[in-house]
């Protein structure tokens, strides 16, 4: 019983991550083995929906022995900690969408350092989210919670939360051993 329930569910996801209708003339879906994989296809149109990761950039900062984290505001996870990430905008660069997320959720500026890591994340909200982190250095701003984050604070890098995502767990071990590397070379 509790496995039938669970591919009732499964099956719902796939229908609401799936479009039904043309998003160009408006025509019911068919689906056609497309490329090796069955996809939502118009038969008015030709329009074929391609499903693709949703690209999102997550932001490492790292100042003395701590590393930033913000406490989401919106869902998924609403009211963990996290790092400071989104959802790219179709008109911007990965790059440029990592400083905005980072004003936007947290008031510091900064500029991209170097890419740290890409990784994939689940999402029950948004399906396959592909979450680009990078090591970002500041260069100002005042650190103030955003819209969507309800606090924000540096943590010592033996002090850090439960992180519920995979992906933002990884750039930050990635990122700390990555930087502690640097610092060693420095030296
Ligand atoms: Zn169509």
């Amino acid at each position: 019983m509790q496995l039938f329930l669970k591919d009732i569910r499964l099956n719902l996801m796939e229908i609401e991550n799936t479009a039904q209708f043309c998003i160009k003339c408006g025509k019911p879906l068919d689906r056609k083995e497309i490329e090796g994989k069955k996809r939502p296809f118009c038969p008015g149109c030709g329009w074929t929906y391609y499903r693709n990761p949703l690209p999102s950039v997550a932001a490492f900062v790292k100042k003395d022995n701590s590393v930033l984290l913000i406490k989401r505001g919106v869902e998924p996870m609403i009211g963990e900690w996290a790092l400071p990430s989104g959802f790219l905008e179709i008109d911007e660069s990965a790059k440029e969408g990592c400083i905005r997320e980072l004003e936007e959720e947290t008031g510091l500026k900064g500029k991209v350092k170097k890419l740290i890591d890409v990784n994939n994340e689940k999402s029950s909200l948004y399906g396959n989210v592909l979450v680009i982190g990078y090591e970002v250095e500041v260069t100002g701003g005042v650190l103030k919670p955003g819209s969507d984050t309800k606090e924000v604070r540096f943590f010592p890098i033996n002090e850090i939360p439960t992180i519920p995502f995979k992906s933002h767990k990884g750039i930050l071990e990635k990122g700390i051993k990555i930087t502690e590397k640097t610092h060693t070379t420095k030296d």
